[in-house]
């Protein structure tokens, strides 16, 4: 019999594997920052973090964590079938799936996330970088979309903050 998992072991999930595949949290709210502070200057890192946060309480994020971070995982030790180990180890631009799943993840926030995901995955900023460049026995193949698509997914949903609260200042 399939066995029905709770939605906290499945967030505690993503949790622990974002820590041991060295994303820190901070990491990605670093980008959110970069992405929105010039539509408001005085944005405050916390608010990023709070964001961050909340998109990796979704489901579809959080499924497209999992799924990206163990097919890395399986690359990293040579389990997967091939020729899928060998296109994944070499993390070849054709692929694409790691930027389907991670796209697909985005969808529920609305175009800022979607063009937002685009320009992550062009100009790897930050932490992406680091995980695109970093080589050796490190399969990042899906991780640096993921990445990518929680900071997209976090930088629109505050987009959306950042208007709501403007228009309650101006009480428009
Ligand atoms: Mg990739």
């Amino acid at each position: 019999m399939s066995r029905k998992v709770h939605s906290s072991e499945v967030y505690q999930a993503v949790m622990n594997k974002l820590t041991e595949r060295g994303v820190p949290l901070e990491a990605i709210a670093d980008i959110v920052y970069e992405m929105q502070v010039p539509y408001k200057a005085d944005l405050r890192k916390e608010v990023c973090m709070e964001s961050v946060l909340a998109v990796l309480e979704k489901r579809e994020l959080q499924h497209a964590i999992l799924v990206g971070v163990e097919l890395d995982t399986l690359a990293e030790k040579n389990i997967l079938s091939e020729p899928l180990l060998s296109i994944v180890k070499a993390d070849e631009g054709l692929f694409g799936c790691d930027e389907t799943l991670a796209l697909g993840s985005v969808f529920g926030y609305g175009s800022i996330a979607l063009t937002t995901f685009g320009y992550l995955d062009k100009q790897k900023i930050g932490i992406i970088k680091s995980l695109d460049n970093e080589g050796g026995e490190h399969c990042h193949t899906f991780l640096d979309d993921i990445v990518c698509a929680i900071a997209a997914a976090a930088a629109g949903r505050l987009a959306h903050r950042i208007r709501d609260e403007d228009e309650e200042v101006d009480g428009s």
